[in-house]
């Protein structure tokens, strides 16, 4: 295995543990990596909670979402990945969650908006994808097929985060450390705004503000300063070691 490969592995881990230790993700949710070698796979833990993911629990996918010579379960919501991977070649990383903050702008007209400065790159603009526009409403809303992982990434476009219906949210990006970053501080931006608006009106970050502060350079020292705290913080200091730098693995022409 070369290091890119354990790199990206380690790094689900990683990204996992820190957001179950954070609170973004409880017994469900998940985090996937592209795989660094073969952009057509991606590897993604088998179906247990994110803070009980170890480095054998990860299973490599197809680009369809099928696992590769693997019987082991794998989660049913496997396809938000394999279609985010379809339809966005910029992106390394993908996490799914359902936390409780971000539910109630899925659910009502009001848009969740950067209102703290660290949450600037979820951008000004967060699109909800309802399950039932194209596909009524005889599903258990879970994403259970390609096609559903499919019309959620049309609906995802080219934004870091969307909503979904009574469901929860799904992020993108090119490094594992960028995003872990915007999935810890997502929620705490929802519970901030709804906070706000409990109090009036309220005033987010400005289109200037969010474009100066929304590109975060995930090898700067702020952004290694915050992913070795939280790996740290919830035990997995020992998986940044070798394996290369994390979250940046260099890919193949293939
Ligand atoms: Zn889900």
């Amino acid at each position: 295995m070369t290091d890119a490969v354990e790199r990206a592995r380690r790094d689900v881990v990683i990204a996992n543990r820190i957001l179950a230790a954070e609170g973004v993700l409880d017994a469900f949710g998940h985090v996937s990596a592209r795989h660094p070698l073969d952009k057509n796979l991606f590897f993604m833990a088998q179906s247990v909670s994110p803070e009980l993911v170890e480095i054998d629990d990860i299973m490599t996918f197809d680009a369809q979402g099928n696992p590769v010579d693997d019987r082991r379960h794998a989660s049913v919501e496997r396809f938000i990945h394999a279609g985010v991977y379809a339809r966005r070649p910029d992106v390394n990383f993908v996490v799914h969650g359902h936390t409780d903050e971000v539910i109630p702008f899925s659910i009502t007209d009001v848009a969740l908006v950067p209102v703290i400065n660290v949450a600037a790159d979820i951008t000004a603009h967060i699109p909800t994808w309802d399950i039932a526009d194209e596909f009524g409403d005889n599903t258990n809303t879970l994403i259970s097929s390609m096609a559903h992982g499919l019309s959620l990434a049309q609906t995802l476009a080219d934004h870091r985060v969307v909503l979904m219906r009574g469901h929860g949210f799904t992020a993108a990006s090119s490094s594992i450390v960028q995003l872990v970053r915007l999935c810890v501080y997502l929620p705490r931006n929802a519970r901030i705004q709804l906070e706000a608006m409990r109090l009036g009106e309220f005033r987010p970050l400005k289109a200037g503000e969010i474009a100066r502060l929304g590109e975060i350079d995930p090898d700067s020292p702020a952004s290694q300063r915050s992913w070795r705290y939280w790996a740290r913080k919830c035990g997995c200091e020992s998986l940044l070691e070798n394996a290369g730098a994390p979250g940046r693995p260099a890919f193949s022409a293939s």
